[in-house]
Protein backbone atom coordinates (compact mmCIF):
# COMPACT_ATOMS: atom_id res chain seq x y z
CA UNK A 1 0.00 0.00 0.00
CA UNK A 2 1.22 3.71 -0.86
CA UNK A 3 0.36 6.86 0.71
CA UNK A 4 0.15 9.76 -1.14
CA UNK A 5 -0.18 13.91 -0.01
CA UNK A 6 -3.63 15.26 0.53
CA UNK A 7 -2.05 18.24 -1.73
CA UNK A 8 -0.89 16.08 -4.41
CA UNK A 9 3.07 16.95 -4.32
CA UNK A 10 6.01 14.47 -3.84
CA UNK A 11 5.96 10.71 -4.69
CA UNK A 12 4.11 7.88 -2.77
CA UNK A 13 5.63 6.54 -0.24
CA UNK A 14 5.40 3.35 2.18
CA UNK A 15 3.81 3.01 5.07
CA UNK A 16 6.29 3.16 7.28
CA UNK A 17 8.04 5.76 5.06
CA UNK A 18 4.27 7.97 6.23
CA UNK A 19 4.67 7.14 9.96
CA UNK A 20 8.47 7.89 9.95
CA UNK A 21 7.84 11.40 8.16
CA UNK A 22 4.39 12.26 9.86
CA UNK A 23 4.23 14.98 7.49
CA UNK A 24 4.28 15.22 3.69
CA UNK A 25 7.30 17.36 2.27
CA UNK A 26 4.48 19.42 0.79
CA UNK A 27 2.82 20.18 4.05
CA UNK A 28 -0.01 18.02 3.11
CA UNK A 29 -0.84 14.74 5.22
CA UNK A 30 -0.44 11.10 3.68
CA UNK A 31 -3.62 9.06 2.89
CA UNK A 32 -3.84 5.89 1.45
CA UNK A 33 -3.34 6.31 -2.53
CA UNK A 34 -6.14 2.92 -2.39
CA UNK A 35 -8.69 1.67 -0.39
CA UNK A 36 -9.28 -1.77 0.99
CA UNK A 37 -12.48 -3.01 1.41
CA UNK A 38 -14.07 -5.03 4.08
CA UNK A 39 -17.40 -6.73 5.11
CA UNK A 40 -18.66 -7.79 8.38
CA UNK A 41 -17.90 -11.45 7.47
CA UNK A 42 -14.28 -10.31 7.34
CA UNK A 43 -14.13 -10.02 10.87
CA UNK A 44 -16.31 -13.14 11.80
CA UNK A 45 -13.07 -14.47 13.79
CA UNK A 46 -12.48 -11.98 15.78
CA UNK A 47 -12.82 -12.18 19.06
CA UNK A 48 -10.75 -8.84 20.92
CA UNK A 49 -10.09 -5.25 19.73
CA UNK A 50 -6.36 -6.21 18.98
CA UNK A 51 -8.25 -8.93 16.24
CA UNK A 52 -10.50 -6.15 15.37
CA UNK A 53 -7.17 -3.87 14.78
CA UNK A 54 -5.41 -6.42 12.81
CA UNK A 55 -7.57 -7.40 10.64
CA UNK A 56 -8.45 -3.93 9.53
CA UNK A 57 -4.81 -2.69 9.53
CA UNK A 58 -2.93 -5.26 7.80
CA UNK A 59 -3.61 -4.19 4.34
CA UNK A 60 -2.61 -0.45 5.31
CA UNK A 61 0.75 -2.05 6.34
CA UNK A 62 0.89 -4.71 3.07
CA UNK A 63 4.67 -4.79 0.95
CA UNK A 64 5.88 -2.84 4.06
CA UNK A 65 8.65 -3.59 6.18
CA UNK A 66 6.38 -3.74 9.25
CA UNK A 67 3.56 -5.71 7.69
CA UNK A 68 4.77 -8.93 9.55
CA UNK A 69 4.66 -7.21 12.70
CA UNK A 70 1.40 -6.11 12.76
CA UNK A 71 0.02 -8.20 15.10
CA UNK A 72 2.27 -8.19 17.33
CA UNK A 73 1.90 -4.19 17.20
CA UNK A 74 -1.57 -4.30 16.97
CA UNK A 75 -1.72 -6.42 20.50
CA UNK A 76 1.00 -3.74 22.24
CA UNK A 77 -1.47 -0.86 20.92
CA UNK A 78 -4.51 -2.47 22.36
CA UNK A 79 -3.68 -4.22 25.14
CA UNK A 80 -6.43 -2.33 27.37
CA UNK A 81 -10.26 -2.81 25.99
CA UNK A 82 -12.94 0.17 24.84
CA UNK A 83 -15.88 -1.08 26.05
CA UNK A 84 -19.62 0.11 24.87
CA UNK A 85 -21.47 0.73 27.79
CA UNK A 86 -25.37 0.98 28.04
CA UNK A 87 -26.75 4.31 29.39
CA UNK A 88 -29.78 3.14 30.28
CA UNK A 89 -32.49 5.50 30.07
CA UNK A 90 -30.82 7.83 27.44
CA UNK A 91 -31.02 6.44 24.40
CA UNK A 92 -27.27 5.36 23.20
CA UNK A 93 -24.36 3.57 24.68
CA UNK A 94 -21.08 5.16 25.75
CA UNK A 95 -17.59 3.79 24.46
CA UNK A 96 -15.42 4.32 26.46
CA UNK A 97 -12.10 5.09 25.26
CA UNK A 98 -10.29 5.84 28.54
CA UNK A 99 -9.10 3.26 29.87
CA UNK A 100 -5.55 3.20 28.79
CA UNK A 101 -2.13 4.23 30.58
CA UNK A 102 -2.73 7.85 30.74
CA UNK A 103 -6.56 7.69 31.00
CA UNK A 104 -7.39 9.50 26.85
CA UNK A 105 -7.90 7.80 23.37
CA UNK A 106 -4.65 9.18 22.39
CA UNK A 107 -3.30 5.92 23.98
CA UNK A 108 -4.42 4.03 21.20
CA UNK A 109 -2.77 6.33 18.51
CA UNK A 110 0.15 6.68 20.32
CA UNK A 111 1.03 3.29 21.15
CA UNK A 112 0.52 1.94 18.24
CA UNK A 113 2.68 4.92 16.66
CA UNK A 114 5.30 3.93 19.57
CA UNK A 115 5.24 -0.07 18.65
CA UNK A 116 5.73 1.03 14.97
CA UNK A 117 8.34 3.22 15.28
CA UNK A 118 10.46 1.01 17.35
CA UNK A 119 10.78 -1.48 14.52
CA UNK A 120 11.97 0.73 12.73
CA UNK A 121 15.08 1.66 14.20
CA UNK A 122 18.22 0.02 12.95
CA UNK A 123 20.51 -1.62 15.11
CA UNK A 124 23.19 1.48 16.29
CA UNK A 125 21.46 3.81 14.40
CA UNK A 126 21.48 7.64 16.57
CA UNK A 127 18.48 8.01 18.96
CA UNK A 128 15.32 8.96 17.27
CA UNK A 129 14.81 12.08 19.18
CA UNK A 130 10.55 12.74 18.95
CA UNK A 131 9.61 16.28 19.43
CA UNK A 132 6.39 17.07 21.06
CA UNK A 133 4.32 20.36 21.53
CA UNK A 134 1.98 19.48 23.98
CA UNK A 135 -0.98 21.84 25.75
CA UNK A 136 -2.53 19.02 27.52
CA UNK A 137 -3.52 15.33 26.57
CA UNK A 138 -0.94 14.43 23.85
CA UNK A 139 2.24 15.05 25.43
CA UNK A 140 1.35 12.45 28.25
CA UNK A 141 -0.18 9.79 25.81
CA UNK A 142 2.95 10.23 23.35
CA UNK A 143 5.49 10.11 26.73
CA UNK A 144 3.56 7.14 28.13
CA UNK A 145 4.01 5.33 24.94
CA UNK A 146 7.33 5.74 24.17
CA UNK A 147 9.01 5.72 27.62
CA UNK A 148 11.74 2.90 27.88
CA UNK A 149 11.90 2.47 23.88
CA UNK A 150 15.32 1.63 23.22
CA UNK A 151 16.48 4.27 21.11
CA UNK A 152 13.96 6.65 20.97
CA UNK A 153 14.13 10.06 23.26
CA UNK A 154 11.48 12.03 23.91
CA UNK A 155 10.94 15.40 24.18
CA UNK A 156 8.06 16.85 25.64
CA UNK A 157 7.47 20.90 25.11
CA UNK A 158 4.67 22.39 27.58
CA UNK A 159 3.85 25.37 28.43
CA UNK A 160 5.27 26.42 32.06
CA UNK A 161 2.12 27.47 34.13
CA UNK A 162 -0.54 26.85 31.80
CA UNK A 163 -1.65 23.24 32.07
CA UNK A 164 -3.27 21.91 35.22
CA UNK A 165 -1.48 20.05 37.99
CA UNK A 166 -2.93 16.97 36.97
CA UNK A 167 -1.42 17.38 33.48
CA UNK A 168 1.60 18.52 34.12
CA UNK A 169 2.36 15.48 36.53
CA UNK A 170 1.44 13.13 33.37
CA UNK A 171 3.32 15.29 31.29
CA UNK A 172 6.90 15.41 33.80
CA UNK A 173 6.76 11.49 35.70
CA UNK A 174 8.62 9.87 33.49
CA UNK A 175 12.31 10.48 33.74
CA UNK A 176 14.51 7.64 31.54
CA UNK A 177 14.57 8.65 28.25
CA UNK A 178 11.64 11.12 28.21
CA UNK A 179 12.62 14.75 28.97
CA UNK A 180 10.27 17.88 29.84
CA UNK A 181 10.48 21.22 29.15
CA UNK A 182 8.43 23.56 30.51
CA UNK A 183 8.88 26.74 28.17
CA UNK A 184 8.58 30.26 28.91
CA UNK A 185 5.79 31.03 27.00
CA UNK A 186 2.49 29.81 25.48
CA UNK A 187 1.24 26.59 23.24
CA UNK A 188 2.09 28.26 20.31
CA UNK A 189 5.79 29.45 21.54
CA UNK A 190 6.16 25.64 21.90
CA UNK A 191 4.48 24.84 18.58
CA UNK A 192 6.77 27.06 17.16
CA UNK A 193 10.11 25.99 18.33
CA UNK A 194 9.47 22.28 17.42
CA UNK A 195 9.03 23.72 13.94
CA UNK A 196 12.14 25.77 14.53
CA UNK A 197 13.82 22.20 15.51
CA UNK A 198 13.15 20.65 12.28
CA UNK A 199 14.25 23.56 10.30
CA UNK A 200 17.98 24.01 12.82
CA UNK A 201 20.74 22.43 10.38
CA UNK A 202 22.68 21.91 13.79
CA UNK A 203 19.62 19.93 15.46
CA UNK A 204 19.23 17.74 12.27
CA UNK A 205 23.04 17.33 11.96
CA UNK A 206 23.07 15.85 16.10
CA UNK A 207 19.86 13.88 16.03
CA UNK A 208 17.20 11.92 14.03
CA UNK A 209 13.82 14.15 14.46
CA UNK A 210 10.78 13.11 14.41
CA UNK A 211 7.38 14.14 15.71
CA UNK A 212 4.38 12.16 16.94
CA UNK A 213 1.37 14.54 16.64
CA UNK A 214 -2.31 13.90 15.60
CA UNK A 215 -1.87 14.11 12.01
CA UNK A 216 0.63 11.15 11.93
CA UNK A 217 -1.16 8.08 10.21
CA UNK A 218 0.06 6.24 12.87
CA UNK A 219 -2.37 7.36 15.15
CA UNK A 220 -5.25 6.89 12.82
CA UNK A 221 -5.75 3.53 12.28
CA UNK A 222 -5.89 2.08 15.81
CA UNK A 223 -8.47 5.02 16.41
CA UNK A 224 -10.59 3.47 13.36
CA UNK A 225 -9.73 0.17 14.63
CA UNK A 226 -11.82 0.82 17.71
CA UNK A 227 -14.58 2.34 16.05
CA UNK A 228 -14.99 -1.03 13.56
CA UNK A 229 -14.83 -3.03 16.77
CA UNK A 230 -17.62 -0.93 18.07
CA UNK A 231 -19.81 -0.83 14.81
CA UNK A 232 -19.58 -4.85 14.48
CA UNK A 233 -20.69 -4.98 18.19
CA UNK A 234 -23.88 -2.79 17.81
CA UNK A 235 -24.37 -4.71 14.38
CA UNK A 236 -24.18 -8.22 15.75
CA UNK A 237 -26.61 -6.87 18.84
CA UNK A 238 -29.01 -4.55 16.88
CA UNK A 239 -28.68 -5.63 12.66
CA UNK A 240 -28.26 -2.28 12.58
CA UNK A 241 -25.31 -0.22 11.62
CA UNK A 242 -24.22 2.45 14.40
CA UNK A 243 -24.05 6.26 14.68
CA UNK A 244 -21.76 8.27 16.22
CA UNK A 245 -21.10 11.45 18.34
CA UNK A 246 -17.38 12.36 18.79
CA UNK A 247 -15.99 15.31 20.72
CA UNK A 248 -13.63 16.83 18.15
CA UNK A 249 -10.94 19.05 18.04
CA UNK A 250 -8.37 18.82 15.43
CA UNK A 251 -10.80 15.46 13.80
CA UNK A 252 -8.68 12.59 13.83
CA UNK A 253 -10.83 10.48 15.79
CA UNK A 254 -13.75 11.56 13.99
CA UNK A 255 -11.30 11.03 10.80
CA UNK A 256 -11.11 7.61 11.96
CA UNK A 257 -14.35 7.07 11.84
CA UNK A 258 -15.34 8.27 8.48
CA UNK A 259 -12.22 6.00 7.55
CA UNK A 260 -13.71 2.95 8.91
CA UNK A 261 -17.09 3.59 7.32
CA UNK A 262 -15.32 4.62 3.96
CA UNK A 263 -13.55 0.97 4.65
CA UNK A 264 -17.74 -0.87 4.71
CA UNK A 265 -17.81 -0.96 8.45
CA UNK A 266 -21.64 -0.32 9.48
CA UNK A 267 -22.09 2.65 10.26
CA UNK A 268 -24.37 5.09 9.88
CA UNK A 269 -24.19 8.68 10.97
CA UNK A 270 -21.49 10.43 12.27
CA UNK A 271 -21.75 13.87 14.16
CA UNK A 272 -18.68 15.98 15.39
CA UNK A 273 -19.40 17.52 18.89
CA UNK A 274 -17.28 20.89 18.86
CA UNK A 275 -16.41 23.02 21.91
CA UNK A 276 -16.50 26.97 21.29
CA UNK A 277 -13.98 26.79 18.24
CA UNK A 278 -16.94 26.67 15.44
CA UNK A 279 -14.09 26.44 12.32
CA UNK A 280 -15.73 23.23 11.32
CA UNK A 281 -19.64 24.01 12.20
CA UNK A 282 -19.30 27.10 10.20
CA UNK A 283 -17.76 25.67 7.27
CA UNK A 284 -20.31 22.63 7.20
CA UNK A 285 -23.23 24.96 7.60
CA UNK A 286 -22.05 27.14 4.13
CA UNK A 287 -19.75 29.85 5.32
CA UNK A 288 -16.29 29.99 3.81
CA UNK A 289 -13.27 27.82 5.54
CA UNK A 290 -11.85 30.32 7.57
CA UNK A 291 -9.37 29.08 9.95
CA UNK A 292 -8.91 31.51 13.41
CA UNK A 293 -6.90 31.14 16.83
CA UNK A 294 -8.37 28.83 19.25
CA UNK A 295 -10.34 30.02 22.44
CA UNK A 296 -9.59 28.63 25.83
CA UNK A 297 -12.78 26.42 26.73
CA UNK A 298 -13.54 23.89 29.09
CA UNK A 299 -13.11 21.25 26.94
CA UNK A 300 -9.32 22.13 26.41
CA UNK A 301 -8.13 19.39 24.18
CA UNK A 302 -10.76 20.37 21.27
CA UNK A 303 -9.46 23.83 21.31
CA UNK A 304 -8.72 24.13 18.10
CA UNK A 305 -9.04 26.84 15.56
CA UNK A 306 -7.28 25.10 12.26
CA UNK A 307 -8.24 21.71 12.61
CA UNK A 308 -5.17 20.05 10.36
CA UNK A 309 -7.22 16.74 9.12
CA UNK A 310 -10.03 18.75 7.67
CA UNK A 311 -7.55 18.25 4.80
CA UNK A 312 -7.90 14.39 4.79
CA UNK A 313 -12.02 14.91 5.32
CA UNK A 314 -11.63 17.12 2.10
CA UNK A 315 -9.64 14.33 0.03
CA UNK A 316 -12.48 12.21 0.32
CA UNK A 317 -15.26 14.46 -0.04
CA UNK A 318 -14.32 16.96 -2.49
CA UNK A 319 -17.04 19.69 -2.31
CA UNK A 320 -19.41 20.68 0.04
CA UNK A 321 -22.30 18.46 -0.77
CA UNK A 322 -20.36 15.46 -0.38
CA UNK A 323 -19.06 16.86 3.10
CA UNK A 324 -21.92 17.73 4.79
CA UNK A 325 -23.87 14.45 3.41
CA UNK A 326 -20.93 12.55 4.81
CA UNK A 327 -20.81 14.46 8.92
CA UNK A 328 -22.81 17.12 10.42
CA UNK A 329 -21.13 19.26 12.91
CA UNK A 330 -22.77 20.95 15.93
CA UNK A 331 -21.08 23.66 18.41
CA UNK A 332 -20.96 23.08 22.83
CA UNK A 333 -20.05 26.11 24.57
CA UNK A 334 -19.07 26.49 28.10
CA UNK A 335 -22.33 26.72 29.58
CA UNK A 336 -23.73 23.49 28.21
CA UNK A 337 -20.88 21.59 28.93
CA UNK A 338 -21.36 22.91 32.73
CA UNK A 339 -25.47 22.09 32.76
CA UNK A 340 -25.07 18.55 30.64
CA UNK A 341 -21.99 17.17 33.35
CA UNK A 342 -24.20 18.47 35.95
CA UNK A 343 -27.56 17.29 34.60
CA UNK A 344 -26.56 13.79 33.34
CA UNK A 345 -25.28 12.77 36.87
CA UNK A 346 -28.05 13.42 38.28
CA UNK A 347 -30.49 11.68 35.50
CA UNK A 348 -27.89 8.57 34.31
CA UNK A 349 -25.16 8.71 37.60
CA UNK A 350 -22.89 9.07 34.66
CA UNK A 351 -19.75 11.72 34.83
CA UNK A 352 -18.57 12.90 32.05
CA UNK A 353 -14.88 14.89 31.19
CA UNK A 354 -15.98 17.89 29.73
CA UNK A 355 -14.64 16.76 26.33
CA UNK A 356 -17.27 13.83 26.38
CA UNK A 357 -20.22 16.26 27.69
CA UNK A 358 -20.12 18.19 24.29
CA UNK A 359 -21.38 14.94 22.97
CA UNK A 360 -23.75 13.71 25.50
CA UNK A 361 -25.24 17.34 24.71
CA UNK A 362 -25.47 16.55 21.04
CA UNK A 363 -27.75 13.65 22.12
CA UNK A 364 -29.77 15.40 24.76
CA UNK A 365 -30.61 18.24 22.09
CA UNK A 366 -31.43 15.42 19.14
CA UNK A 367 -35.10 15.22 17.90
CA UNK A 368 -36.14 11.54 19.72
CA UNK A 369 -37.63 10.57 16.57
CA UNK A 370 -34.44 10.72 15.16
CA UNK A 371 -32.64 9.06 18.20
CA UNK A 372 -34.89 6.85 18.31
CA UNK A 373 -33.84 5.72 14.63
CA UNK A 374 -30.81 4.98 15.06
CA UNK A 375 -27.82 3.21 17.37
CA UNK A 376 -26.31 5.59 18.93
CA UNK A 377 -22.80 5.78 20.54
CA UNK A 378 -21.10 8.73 21.86
CA UNK A 379 -17.00 8.60 22.56
CA UNK A 380 -16.21 9.24 26.28
CA UNK A 381 -12.39 10.71 24.94
CA UNK A 382 -11.04 10.71 28.72
CA UNK A 383 -12.17 9.90 32.17
CA UNK A 384 -13.69 12.76 34.00
CA UNK A 385 -10.87 11.94 37.10
CA UNK A 386 -8.15 14.41 34.68
CA UNK A 387 -10.90 17.07 35.04
CA UNK A 388 -11.48 16.98 39.04
CA UNK A 389 -11.55 20.84 38.89
CA UNK A 390 -14.01 21.35 36.55
CA UNK A 391 -16.09 18.07 37.12
CA UNK A 392 -16.12 17.85 41.04
CA UNK A 393 -17.91 21.27 41.21
CA UNK A 394 -20.70 20.22 39.18
CA UNK A 395 -21.62 16.83 40.52
CA UNK A 396 -20.84 17.61 43.91
CA UNK A 397 -18.55 14.74 44.78
CA UNK A 398 -15.50 13.58 44.44
CA UNK A 399 -14.25 11.98 41.15
CA UNK A 400 -12.99 8.62 41.69
CA UNK A 401 -9.08 7.91 40.31
CA UNK A 402 -8.46 4.86 38.02
CA UNK A 403 -5.53 3.22 39.27
CA UNK A 404 -3.34 4.08 35.80
CA UNK A 405 -3.81 7.72 36.84
CA UNK A 406 -3.26 7.26 40.67
CA UNK A 407 0.33 4.90 39.91
CA UNK A 408 1.53 8.19 37.82
CA UNK A 409 0.25 11.16 40.08
CA UNK A 410 2.46 8.68 42.88
CA UNK A 411 6.02 9.14 40.49
CA UNK A 412 8.37 11.18 40.81
CA UNK A 413 8.21 14.13 38.85
CA UNK A 414 11.28 16.15 36.84
CA UNK A 415 11.64 19.26 34.37
CA UNK A 416 13.89 21.41 32.90
CA UNK A 417 12.21 25.06 32.52
CA UNK A 418 14.02 26.59 29.00
CA UNK A 419 12.89 29.73 27.26
CA UNK A 420 11.13 29.66 24.15
CA UNK A 421 14.23 30.34 22.21
CA UNK A 422 16.32 27.55 19.82
CA UNK A 423 19.86 28.19 21.75
CA UNK A 424 17.92 26.89 24.91
CA UNK A 425 16.45 23.97 22.83
CA UNK A 426 19.64 23.01 21.23
CA UNK A 427 21.74 23.04 24.99
CA UNK A 428 18.85 21.64 26.85
CA UNK A 429 18.47 18.76 24.45
CA UNK A 430 22.48 18.32 23.85
CA UNK A 431 22.55 18.32 28.06
CA UNK A 432 20.56 15.10 28.15
CA UNK A 433 22.00 13.41 25.25
CA UNK A 434 25.07 13.03 27.69
CA UNK A 435 22.54 11.10 30.73
CA UNK A 436 19.96 9.35 29.30
CA UNK A 437 21.74 8.06 25.80
CA UNK A 438 22.99 5.53 27.93
CA UNK A 439 19.78 4.47 29.12
CA UNK A 440 20.11 5.82 32.83
C1 LIG B 1 -7.50 15.24 21.66
C2 LIG B 1 -8.81 15.13 22.38
C3 LIG B 1 -10.04 15.40 21.73
C4 LIG B 1 -10.10 15.86 20.30
O1 LIG B 1 -9.74 14.85 19.43
P1 LIG B 1 -9.32 15.20 17.89
O2 LIG B 1 -8.85 13.93 17.34
O3 LIG B 1 -8.25 16.25 18.00
O4 LIG B 1 -10.54 15.74 17.23
C5 LIG B 1 -11.21 15.21 22.42
N1 LIG B 1 -11.20 14.82 23.72
C6 LIG B 1 -10.05 14.58 24.38
C7 LIG B 1 -10.12 14.18 25.81
C8 LIG B 1 -8.82 14.72 23.74
O5 LIG B 1 -7.68 14.49 24.41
Amino acid sequence: MQYLSTRGGGSAVSFSGALLAGLAPDGGLYVPASWPRFEVADFAACRSLADVARTLITPFAAEDVLATAMDEITVEACNFPAPLVDVPGAGYAVLELFHGPTAAFKDFGARFLAASLARLRPAGAKPLEILVATSGDTGGAVAAAFHRRPGIRVAVLFPKGLVSPAQEQQLTCWGDNVQSFAVQGSFDDCQQLVKAAFQDPVLRARHELSSANSINLGRLLPQAAYHAATALAVWRRDGRPASFVIPSGNLGNALACVWARHLGLPIDHIVLAHNANRTVPDFLAGKPWQPRRSIATLASAMDVGDPSNMERLKSLYPGLPALQAAVSAEVVDDGAIRRRIAADYAAYGRIWCPHTATAAEVMARMPAARRAAGAWVIAATAHPAKFREIVEPLIGRAVPVPGSLARLYERPSSKVEIAPKLAALRAALAADAGGSGAGR
